[in-house]
């Protein structure tokens, strides 16, 4: 605790020391160049960084953990952390390449790679099963081993994989799931369901083979869970439309099951489905799911009122998991980040990004890392690339203004070759894809919330990216991160912190 008390202090001098211009409101989009000035001298930069070399190096903490924590970033890539940093110390009045995220001060971290057995390119499904069971497995499955095949019920029986939320439970530890996605989305199914297909979130979407051999939608496993030994005390997020029947507007069942009524037979089962009932639920005892919309949560800025935000999820479900004397094992996912690169939009994605962020500043302050292992990684990386010679303090959605000769920045966008501008975060592919003659960026348009950065090549969706992730952790056992290590690999560091053998 203390060293990364110490190293927190470093950050924060960083952030002050340098804090000077302010711009880049969105709601004030930027037509020229920002007025930049760093004021840091020479002294101060050197001395941040002495300063820094001075402290003592971080203490292992060998004690078992009373409670676990993993964050995923959705699609968060290392390109998503430098954009996101930059953008939410801009969002905060800095210059934004010098603010740190919350995450970043953490004293442990590692590459992650992320590759699936049968896929260079990873998907969510094969990635948070490697994160919670231990063993990487086929892209599209869920805790079940590469044994099975994708989509084929019958070959993936007997093939499910124990998870640390199995382990936690075994240990009589709360156990909590909170996300911005679909609560059946694969990233968070992977704690609860065992399926060779993630797509297979309602009955619906079951083929005949899978209905034959019996396998159970996601919806459905979750309320079976429920049923069992190991159950959940809160899980939060979005997707009510695999829970209802089809008679209802937004559902879609076709057994005509409603599966929110099944919860709520459940003993001490109770139901949530709006902000004003999360922040009044007595969370004291209990087990909570919360649905607050019909698919994924809105994005951040286009939710209403009635719509809990990641941090107020994580706040209420920290609220019940501390009730547990044993402690707690909770998955956040900011489910969302991913979403926003799939549609081509930096501006989505590093939205999401920084509500991860206030997030996790938020948990720093609560939680007590001596007896909480937590962790900060994404499943997998996008396309997103930041490039380019912009000047210090470029506005993170804008176009490129560059410095003269003497280091000076322009007062005009810099001009390409091709007579147009271009801006310094684009994709590979996507949406954004240009045509033959790449159009130039108009600088007002580059700023606006709809603004689909240019891709080279043209897909409706921006895809995964292949290389490795970061991951960031204090607490029990977290020096065991380091270097490059495998995403299974992760798994048996929470485990080993669990059990501290
Ligand atoms: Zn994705």
């Amino acid at each position: 605790m203390r060293n990364f008390k110490s190293k927190s202090s470093v950050v924060l001098l960083l952030a002050l020391t340098t804090l000077t211009a302010c711009h880049s409101e969105l709601q004030k989009p930027l037509t020229q160049a920002p007025a930049v000035k760093d004021t840091t001298s020479s002294a101060q930069w050197f001395n941040q960084g002495k300063q820094l070399a001075q402290n003592a190096a971080p203490v292992a903490n060998t004690q078992t953990a009373k409670n676990l924590i993993l964050i995923v970033g959705d699609g968060m890539g290392i390109t998503t952390h430098t954009a996101a940093r930059i953008f939410a110390g801009q969002q905060q009045g800095l210059l934004g390449e010098e603010y740190t995220l919350s995450f970043e001060t953490l004293p442990y971290s590692a590459l992650i790679k992320t590759y699936n057995t049968d896929q260079q390119t990873p998907d969510s499904a094969g990635t948070m099963t490697a994160l919670v069971s231990g063993v990487k497995t086929r892209a599209g499955m869920l805790s079940v081993s590469s044994d099975a095949e994708r989509g084929h019920c019958g070959s993936s029986q007997g093939k499910s994989l124990a998870t640390v939320f199995d382990l936690a439970e075994q240990q009589n530890k709360a156990t909590g799931i909170v996300t911005t996605a679909r609560i059946t989305h694969a990233t968070p199914a992977a704690l609860y369901a065992h399926s060779p297909e993630r797509n297979w979130e309602s009955d619906n979407m079951l083929p005949e083979e899978a209905r034959k051999n019996g396998c159970l939608d996601i919806a459905q496993q979750l309320i079976n869970h429920q049923q069992g030994k190991q159950r959940l005390e809160v899980i939060f997020g979005g997707g009510q439309r695999h829970f209802l029947p089809t008679s209802e507007p937004a559902g879609k069942r076709t057994d005509q099951q409603n599966l929110t009524a099944q919860w709520q037979s459940l003993p001490d089962h109770h139901l949530l489905t709006n902000k004003q009932q999360l922040q009044d639920a007595d969370l004291t005892h209990g087990h909570w799911l919360g649905l607050f919309a019909n698919s994924h949560l809105p994005y951040v800025d286009q939710r209403d009122k009635h719509t809990p935000g990641l941090l107020d999820m994580t706040q209420a479900a920290l609220s019940r998991l501390k009730h547990q004397p044993q402690g707690y094992a909770l998955m956040i996912e900011a489910g969302r980040i991913d979403h926003g690169h799939h549609a081509g939009s930096g501006y989505k994605a590093l939205r999401e990004a920084e509500e991860l962020d206030q997030t996790v500043n938020w948990l720093l302050n609560t939680i007590d890392l001596s007896e909480t292992l937590l962790i900060v990684t994404a499943d997998h990386s996008h396309t997103l690339t930041l490039a380019g010679y912009p000047t210090r303090g470029n506005p993170m959605l804008g176009v490129v203004f560059s410095n003269d000769d003497q280091g000076r920045p322009e007062t005009k966008p810099y001009k390409l070759t091709d007579g147009g501008y271009y801006t310094s975060i684009n994709y590979r592919n996507g949406p954004g894809a240009v045509a033959l003659q790449r159009p130039s960026v108009d600088p007002q348009q580059a700023l606006q919330p709809e603004y689909l950065q240019q891709a080279l090549v043209p897909l409706e969706s921006e895809t995964h990216g292949g290389e490795d992730v970061a991951l960031y952790a204090a607490g029990p056992w977290a020096h065991l991160f380091g270097g490059t290590m495998e995403q299974h690999w992760v798994y048996h560091v929470m485990r080993h912190a669990l059990l501290a053998e």
